[in-house]
């Protein structure tokens, strides 16, 4: 889609081989205990395994120094820590970290680090590809090929969080990477719930926003989980028309059936729902537009994300004018609808969603 932004590529310390082995992070507590007791180990050393990966930072099992050697040994003949390997690491300007990763059975993945202040962010994938085809997006040129694994849905929070300082720690999760999250809803579930685990990494439901393009059965199924997750709806347009253009998923389901579900999810966790806007000059930005998006949303306790969109070499869509974003943006507020630009982060290094992977692959 873009060339790849020729910025250093850092060696990372965590790196390793494509393995078979399955990885810490596919282990529940319970199976790692019973393969413990197996060999004559305390179950609680599942603790202490778990324990080094999830806060200490462990790249092997080498390194955890409170680990008979011998059980070190063993561990290292059977499991890995890590599973993907890092094909390429970028650092922008702005302290945003992007990490194509490979999966063992060859497929690449990509997550973000997000950095500002105290607040650290993960932005992670949930499928190898995407099956919804957005009209603007890499990551859904080729279709989807598979879900990703609970292990590898801990493994991208975790490389991620092992690049923070080291007395910081992530302090929010954002699932809008490649993919539709709610398409993999019960990996991305059990990976959150261990994420939340207050002596792993800690990040609780209402610090986790998961996006999806709205899959309404899912999105009722969410609201029924009884967590406090965030839900961001990729909305991008204000009627089923021009929605079925950019969304072409649309066409099965309609705009009615997903901001009904949406509903239900307000009415069944008390969170507000968001809906992200991308904002593509001429398309989608015009006043008619701007009016219709309140007049779907007016009465509905819901957030708007406008998401300007710059240009990208290929694509046949362009950044909106100032005076048409600005409109937009009174247009929405004068009817007591919030509303919020996000900012862009990391733009030199391809940050949004699929490029660099599709950069990466159309090089090979
Ligand atoms: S924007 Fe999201 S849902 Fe749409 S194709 Fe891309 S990854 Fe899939």
């Amino acid at each position: 889609m873009t060339a790849t932004v020729s910025l250093p590529t850092i060696p990372d310390p965590g790196t390793t081989p494509p393995v078979v082995q399955p990885t810490v992070f596919d282990l529940s507590p319970d199976i790692l205990g019973d393969w413990l007791k197996a060999r004559g180990h305390p179950a609680m050393r599942a603790r202490q395994i778990r324990r080094w990966v999830h806060t200490g930072r462990a790249t092997t099992f080498a390194e955890m120094s409170d680990l008979p050697a011998g059980l070190r040994t063993e561990l290292t003949e059977s499991f890995s820590v890590f599973r993907m390997s890092i094909e390429r690491h970028l650092i922008a300007t702005d302290d945003t970290h992007k990490l194509l990763l490979k999966t063992h059975d060859g497929h690449f993945i990509e997550c973000v680090l997000i950095q500002e202040d105290d607040r650290h962010t993960a932005c992670i994938s949930t499928q190898v590809g995407c099956g919804m085809g957005c009209v603007f997006c890499a990551s859904g040129l080729n279709g989807v090929e598979r879900n990703l694994t609970v292990g590898e849905l801990l493994e991208q929070l975790v490389r991620l969080r092992n690049l923070t300082p080291t007395d910081r720690r992530l302090t929010h999760i954002v699932v809008m990477g490649m993919g539709e999250p709610l398409a993999n809803l019960e990996n991305l579930l059990e990976a959150l719930a261990i994420a939340g685990e207050k002596n792993g990494l800690g990040i609780g439901a209402r610090h986790v926003t998961i996006s999806t393009v709205g899959l309404p059965a899912k999105i009722r199924k969410l609201a029924e989980h009884g967590k406090q997750y965030h839900l961001a709806v990729s909305l991008h347009a204000p009627n089923d028309v021009l929605r079925n253009e950019i969304v072409p998923t649309n066409e099965k389901t309609g705009m009615h059936e997903i901001l009904a579900a949406a509903d239900y999810f307000f009415e069944t966790t008390g969170r507000q729902v968001t809906y992200e806007y991308v904002v593509l000059g001429q398309l989608n930005d015009q006043p008619q537009h701007a009016k219709q998006l309140v007049g779907l949303l007016r009465g509905r306790k819901a957030h708007v994300n406008l998401i300007p969109w710059n240009d990208v070499t290929g694509l046949p869509f362009h950044r909106p004018d100032d005076s048409d974003l600005t409109g937009f943006i009174e247009t929405l507020r004068h009817s007591g609808i919030s509303v919020k630009v996000r900012k862009r982060k990391g733009s030199d290094i391809d940050a949004a969603c699929g490029q660099l992977r599709r950069a990466v692959t159309n090089d090979k």
